[in-house]
């Protein structure tokens, strides 16, 4: 069971490296840097202090390539671990068979990403990746692991492929998840209109695939009539989640990529509790459309899709088909 947080920061993604070992089309990183960088012991140190002092949870490790700084990974996972937070791995699945599949367990849960069929896949991450996606997922279920997520970034390029991913997933008995892409869009890759996004949460209701997007709740909203607006969710940039990237810049969300301070300079709980970055997420009302809208207590916009579009985070999410 999921502990309660003492400070209100629920989940905290942790870069543990900038360096990547594939140049996807719909990276949301600038992870192309020849001058990438990893987090060391010291690094690590100083987030499980915090991870504990604070209580957070849910920790995700990720990158980058986060299988690239080596087997210290499952060492830092077991020590996050050992603080009380469920850790969870983020990965492209390239380097997952050069481990034993059992070592997998330190984590509650571990995304791997897949982009659309075969082909689709192989255009946007690189030649014969799917493949190794497959390999990868063969070798984690060998390891018996609690939770093996297959995690889709959804944008113009692959939307037409959610059947067959989600497919897939049903057969290889896995969980199914989707996320949106967020820009930057550029040649034929782009965000999903409102409407195509709208399309693809519906999809998400019917086949039972996971999605974490706000919006998702004004789905499931139409879909439950007498559901009540009665609880709050949506966006947790900056209100229960926060990001750390492998230089320590803390964001308030891996796709919203604003630093709102660094922690070699900085405390994360002093950030987490007198940022004006974070104390603008918080006040939702102020946000462009999202402050009149009925749906706001559980939505809120993706704040990284309304900075995708002209920086400015408190805009109108391009993702949202609700008038205003
Ligand atoms: S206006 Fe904002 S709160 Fe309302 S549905 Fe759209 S994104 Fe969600
Ligand atoms: S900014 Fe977007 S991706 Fe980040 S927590 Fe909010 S909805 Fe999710």
């Amino acid at each position: 069971m999921t502990r309660e947080s003492s400070s209100g920061l629920y989940l905290l993604a942790v870069e543990i490296t900038s360096r990547c070992n594939l140049r996807c089309r719909h990276c949301y990183g600038d992870f192309y840097d020849k001058d990438a960088i990893s987090m060391d012991d010291a690094a690590i140190s100083t987030i499980v202090s915090f991870v504990e002092r604070m209580r957070i949870p849910n920790v995700t490790l990720t990158g980058g390539e986060p299988l690239l700084a080596g087997s210290r990974v499952f060492r830092w996972a077991r020590e996050l671990q050992d603080v009380g937070a469920a850790v969870t791995l983020t990965t492209n699945g390239l380097l997952a068979p050069k481990y034993p599949s059992n070592w997998f367990r330190v984590f509650s849960r571990v995304q791997l990403s897949i982009d659309g069929t075969r082909e689709e896949h192989d255009r946007l991450r690189g030649s014969g990746t799917y493949a190794r996606v497959l390999e990868a997922l063969e070798h984690l279920k060998r390891g018996g692991l609690r939770q093996i997520v297959l995690m889709m970034t959804v944008h113009s390029g692959n939307v037409s492929s959610l059947l067959d991913v989600s497919s897939f997933a049903t057969e290889q008995k896995v969980e199914f998840a989707i996320e949106r892409y967020t820009g930057p869009s550029t040649g034929d890759l782009r965000m999903l209109t409102a409407e195509e996004f709208h399309g693809a949460l519906e999809f998400c209701q019917t086949h039972k695939a996971h999605c974490l997007d706000p919006l998702m709740e004004t789905v499931r909203h139409r879909h439950l009539p007498d559901f009540q607006i009665r609880h709050r969710g949506g966006c947790t940039a900056g209100i229960a989640a926060l990001a750390i990237t492998a230089g320590l810049d803390v964001l308030p969300c891996v796709r919203l990529r604003s630093p709102i301070g660094n922690l070699d300079v900085e405390d994360l709980e002093d950030l987490w509790e007198h940022s004006p970055a974070l104390k603008r997420l918080r006040n939702r009302r102020s946000f462009e459309s999202c402050g009149s809208c009925v749906h706001v207590a559980v939505c809120g916009g993706c704040r990284a899709a309304a900075f995708a579009v002209d920086g400015d985070f408190l805009g109108r999410d391009p993702g949202c088909w609700w008038p205003q």
